[in-house]
């Protein structure tokens, strides 16, 4: 669910100052399980939960993977009852976003656009955000027709036809959920075999609906005089190739980057921008704490993360009783 600051930091007001014991950056499937855990602790954590409450698991239609659901559950569902059950323990909610953080003494800054917040503990669960192609078109055409965001956007392509571009379990999930809407959901994938799960392949090529491009990638994005998408330009991969092949929409699932940089220069990162962490969680610093995608470049899943929080806020939990005084 995309949250828009409507109170955020003019520039006139000056920001508040406030102390947290505990304040967890982010409000995706770790920080909610971080909230909770350090919420039954009783440490009454603060969650900044940035402009997407529930994180990416709230983009997506189904989460059919995270267990105790039989029958799955809604994305944004889950955020909603994670949500609910951490507040239910004392969890307390920011719908704020942080701008920058010194995690170079005790305690540490966290500044949003409103508050100027100092916290005994970090735990960081700020998540990854979708890559883009970047490609001539893409960012022009972002909300005309190119999106990253199936379930946000799917309904406004009934009966059109979608170029899908990745070759992932969110392509094909994404590619899936599409073809509710769309007449012919074209997956372009630059490679000639998908990097899916095996039941998510079978589900996709067993759809009439979706067609495979193979060993292909989207060159451009092309739109008409009203600024809307109606092609793209493919390229073949192995021949060079260009052709033009009409499309109403383009949906993008190429991987993530993590939500990180406000902490570079601050904490051990690896090439990527994943926050390293040992076993515990703990960072490179002493007192900060990292889980979820921003930590971890393997799992990327619901159920992954949301362990990662809770490990994290045990973890945190401990280091403040050893360091209490
Ligand atoms: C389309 C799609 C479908 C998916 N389907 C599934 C599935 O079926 N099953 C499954 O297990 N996984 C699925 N995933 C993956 C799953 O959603 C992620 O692994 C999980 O959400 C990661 O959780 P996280 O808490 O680490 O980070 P995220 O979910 O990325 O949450 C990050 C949070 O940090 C906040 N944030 C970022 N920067 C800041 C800042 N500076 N200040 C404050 N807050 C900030 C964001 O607003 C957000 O709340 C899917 C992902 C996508 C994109």
């Amino acid at each position: 669910m995309e949250i828009n600051f409507n109170n955020t930091f003019s520039g006139q007001k000056q920001p508040e100052e406030k102390h947290e014991k505990v304040i967890i950056l982010g409000s995706g499937p770790a920080g909610l399980s971080a909230a909770l855990y350090a919420a039954r602790a009783e440490l009454a954590p603060l969650v900044i939960t940035g402009t997407e409450l529930g994180g990416q698991a709230s983009l997506t239609f189904l989460i059919e993977n995270y267990p105790g659901f039989p029958d799955g559950i809604g994305g944004t569902d889950l955020g909603q009852v994670f949500q609910k059950q951490a507040e239910k323990f004392g969890a307390k909610f920011d719908y704020d976003y942080v701008v920058s953080v010194d995690l170079s003494q005790r305690p540490f800054q966290v500044n949003t656009y409103n508050t100027h917040y100092q916290a005994d503990v970090v735990i960081i669960a700020t998540g990854a955000s979708p890559n883009h192609l970047g490609i001539p078109g893409e960012s022009e055409f972002t909300g005309k027709g190119v999106s990253y965001c199936a379930t946000c956007d799917g309904w406004f392509f009934k009966e059109k036809h979608l170029i899908v571009v990745g070759g992932g379990d969110s392509a094909l999930e994404e590619g899936l959920f599409l073809t509710r809407y769309a007449s012919k959901v074209e997956i372009v994938h630059r490679r000639d075999e998908l990097r899916a799960g095996a039941i998510l392949q079978r589900r996709a090529m067993e759809n009439e609906k979706i067609h495979f491009t193979w060993n292909t990638t989207v060159a451009e994005v092309m739109g008409n005089g009203s600024g809307i998408v109606e092609a793209v330009r493919l390229k073949d991969t192995q021949t060079q190739e260009e052709r033009l092949v009409p499309a109403d929409g383009v949906f993008i699932f190429i991987g993530h980057t993590p939500n990180t940089s406000i902490f570079h220069d601050q904490l051990k990162m690896s090439p990527a921008g994943y926050i390293e962490v040992d076993d515990l969680m703990a960072t490179s610093v002493p007192g900060v704490f990292a889980a979820g995608e921003a930590a971890d470049p393997h799992f990327r899943q619901v159920v992954t993360s949301a362990g990662m929080g809770a490990a994290a806020a045990i973890s945190a939990t401990r280091y403040l009783e050893e360091h209490a005084g």
